[in-house]
């Protein structure tokens, strides 16, 4: 949710990066797992390229028709031979799919190689189905990846998403829309860890609309001036606080159409403040969805609001939300701006940007974050099931 220092705003995709053969095998991790507005919504499923899309249950089919039969024959040929060197060949999909054409293919090519009884121990030598496709979006294989394509290996990069993080939540502390709408506006330019360090001493001396609007902005300063730019901050919040207590009774609104109206309050946050405590879907495109959205290929955008529109028309409106926080702790925990932890991450054979960080796994586990990396999390207050430690309270440690 924050636009934390440690991420590169903005940032470009990488032009180039090499996809070694056995990266799928390098991965660590079990899993082998509009703009919200109507406009986009309706484009999603029942018109355009996505509406195209089939639903999950369906997905193995989408690798059915890419390979030729010669081109099939002769790989296999190839396997009897020699030594299978390089999964280069496989494209995308298939080699990320367990039930994709790599999967189909091996049986035939173990058959062969059984025949000519050399090949036992040369299929089994042989590399394990590789990644997705190269860092400029073209699957390995040269050809590039159709829209259709892309749609089903995001909602895949979803689903294993939400193996690996299935307590995937806001990191932000709070206790109601307004704690969350706060809390929201403090986290630019700092961690969600120095916002959850500092809010309960705000929450606690200012717990309505009403009395923060009322506060003496030198004692508010105070209080948060650890999460920095406190002064503008301070205007910001007590700003909000003055237009709800005046404008919406003191209330929280649930509509996008009134968040963005308060002041200091963009679509990001107002999205954050209705998918988290509103139930509302939204996409909440922060520093690290902006960056992973580019790294996955969902988008080429830089614009969060044109980033947020092309994600929206990806996916079903009934994920948005979920699928945020999923791709916020991947980001923050290992595919991290500077250097991602390649070689750790679990969904490494379906990124087409595998290589733009580290791939050595020993080396890439070092760079893991929060709990992936056995350290504190960052909420003072996580939720039952997150499987790490809390953060410790400001000062401590
Ligand atoms: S760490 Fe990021 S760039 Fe590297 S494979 Fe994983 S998702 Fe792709």
């Amino acid at each position: 949710m924050s636009a934390e220092n440690d991420s590169a705003v903005g940032e470009q995709p990488a032009s180039k990066a090499k996809v070694p053969a056995k990266r799928a095998a390098k991965a660590t991790g079990g899993s082998s797992s509009a703009r919200a507005g109507e406009q986009v919504e309706s484009a999603v499923e029942p018109a355009g390229k996505a509406a195209r899309v089939k639903p999950a249950a369906e997905e193995p089919d989408m690798v059915k028709p890419v390979v030729k039969k010669t081109a099939a024959k002769k790989a296999a040929s190839k396997v009897t031979a020699s030594k299978v060197t390089s999964a280069d060949a496989t494209p995308p999909e298939e080699a990320a799919s367990p039930g994709g054409r790599q999967a189909k293919a091996a049986p035939k090519a173990k058959r062969a190689a059984a025949s000519k009884s050399t090949s036992k121990s040369t299929a089994k030598s042989a590399p394990k189905a590789t990644g997705t496709g190269n860092a400029d979006g073209r699957p390995l294989g040269g050809k590039p990846e159709s829209h259709l394509a892309m749609v089903r290996r995001a909602r895949r990069i979803n689903r294993e998403l939400a193996e690996v993080y299935p307590y995937a939540h806001p990191e932000l502390d709070f206790r109601n829309p307004f704690e969350l709408l706060l809390a929201t506006v403090l986290s630019a330019q700092t961690t969600d860890l120095r916002v959850n360090q500092t809010t309960p001493g705000l929450f606690a001396a200012y717990p309505t609309p009403e009395d923060l609007a009322a506060a003496n902005p030198e004692e508010v300063e105070a209080i948060i001036r650890p999460t920095g730019f406190f002064r503008a901050k301070t205007r910001s919040i007590m700003g909000i606080a003055a237009a709800l207590r005046d404008e919406f009774g003191g209330e929280v609104p649930g509509r996008l159409e009134d968040l963005v109206k308060l002041p200091g309050v963009g679509r990001k946050t107002a999205n954050v403040v209705l998918g988290n405590a509103f139930g509302v879907p939204g996409i909440t495109v922060d520093t690290h969805f902006g960056r992973l959205a580019r790294r996955f290929k969902w988008t080429e955008q830089d614009d969060p609001e044109k980033v947020e529109a092309e994600v929206c028309a990806i996916f079903p409106k009934s994920e948005w939300t979920m699928l945020s926080h999923r791709v916020v702790f991947h980001g923050r925990r290992i595919c991290h701006a500077r250097k991602p932890a390649c070689g750790a991450c679990p969904i490494a054979p379906l990124c087409p940007s595998y290589g733009e960080g580290e791939t050595d796994p020993e080396k890439a586990r070092k760079l893991l974050k929060y709990e992936k990396g056995g350290l504190p999390g960052q909420r003072l207050s996580p939720p039952p099931d997150y499987p790490g430690q809390p953060a410790p309270p400001l000062g401590a440690g």
